[in-house]
């Protein structure tokens, strides 16, 4: 449910009115925006007379909210949120580039492509250290060692790093890591979720392969539940009857996220289609379609990546898909202000 209140209202009616709530059991979410301050409810609002509420003087009106997520709607909260990463920011209308191999495979390695990529306008480095394989006789990442050269790189570089998450017991290797990826396979992992909510720093969450929007921001209403705001969807493919790419990109999914939520948007062109030929043209496709970023694997040498080289494109590749991107970008830019 959310409260829409009077613009003429006075702070301490609106605090009182938050007390009044509060001792019903509900948690409130206040978003001042700067035409109107909205109260959004979470727990259970049955027992909460509406007609009492929409009576109350500074109340204009009361609507209840079909969605099963509420931290996440943009109904509760209608301004765009814009997750800041060590420098880097996400979500503010700017298009935000995040390269990086599949996996971090030597620190020469990690720094070298890290540079490369910021040369061409990457503002974020990713790379797995720890790594979800299909089978278990697959390189598996670098794991803490991994982590060690990702932070070499971004003392190096400057540039803020994202990294995957697969367990709760490599938390602690976390603290300097900026942005923290929750893995498609992971995305239902509830006591990871749990867990990352209590976490001060913004969760990359990207969608399960065979889930729903609505379940992936139900996943993200977990982290939110426990009052991490920082999210960051990222849309990578499903699985579907399709063979020929490695996943089907639901690039639908973008303008409808960005409909259902106020969190940020990134599509992942590599995994979705499991070919670095296919990388630009969706990108660019993502673009169009609204993305507030994109996250791509760079290699240096895709043909002997450990892992992902298919689907890896080359630092020379990826500096001219960073150029292509942003003159899209721009045009989306231009389209939208001669529809205003
Ligand atoms: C990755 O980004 O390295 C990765 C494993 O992605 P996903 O979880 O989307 O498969
Ligand atoms: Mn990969």
């Amino acid at each position: 449910m959310i409260i829409l209140i009077k613009k003429e209202s006075r702070q301490e009616q609106i605090e009182r009115l938050i007390e009044w709530l509060q001792k019903h059991q509900l948690n409130v979410h206040v978003s001042e925006g700067m035409l109107q301050t909205i109260l959004g409810l979470v727990g259970d609002t049955s027992r909460l007379d509406i007609d009492l509420v929409r009576s109350m003087e500074i109340v204009e009106d009361v609507k209840r909210i079909q969605e099963p997520f509420k931290s996440a709607n943009r109904k509760f909260h209608p301004e765009n949120t814009v997750v800041a990463a060590g420098g880097a920011v996400i979500g503010d209308g700017s298009l935000t580039l995040i390269a990086g191999p599949c996996s971090v495979e030597s620190e020469e390695q990690i720094c070298m492509i890290a540079k490369s990529v910021k040369a061409s306008g990457a503002t974020m480095l990713r790379g797995g250290a720890f790594k979800p394989r299909t089978s278990p006789y697959s390189f598996q990442g670098l794991g803490d060692d991994g982590i060690r050269m990702l932070l070499t790189a971004k003392q190096e570089t400057g540039l803020p790093i994202v990294t995957e998450i697969m367990d709760l017991s490599q938390l602690h290797l976390f603290d300097d890591v900026d942005v923290i990826q929750v893995g498609a396979r992971n995305m239902q992992n509830f006591t990871l979720l749990k867990e990352l909510g209590h976490q001060r720093k913004p969760i990359l969450l990207k969608r399960g392969l065979s889930s729903t929007m609505e379940e992936l921001l139900m996943s993200a209403e977990y982290i939110m539940a426990g009052g991490n705001e920082q999210v960051i969807l990222c849309e990578r493919g499903i699985r579907t009857f399709e063979n020929y790419t490695r996943n089907t990109l639901d690039l639908s999914a973008v303008p409808m996220l960005k409909q259902l939520s106020h969190l940020p948007v990134v599509v992942d062109p590599s995994h979705s289609t499991g070919m670095s030929r296919l990388v630009r043209p969706m990108s660019l496709a993502a673009v169009g379609a609204g993305v507030d970023g994109l996250i791509i694997e760079v290699h240096n040498d895709p043909a002997n990546a450990l892992c992902d080289g298919p689907q890896s494109l080359t630092q020379e590749a990826f500096e001219e898909v960073a150029r292509a991107v942003q003159l899209v970008y721009d045009a989306v830019k231009a389209g939208k202000e001669v529809r205003q």
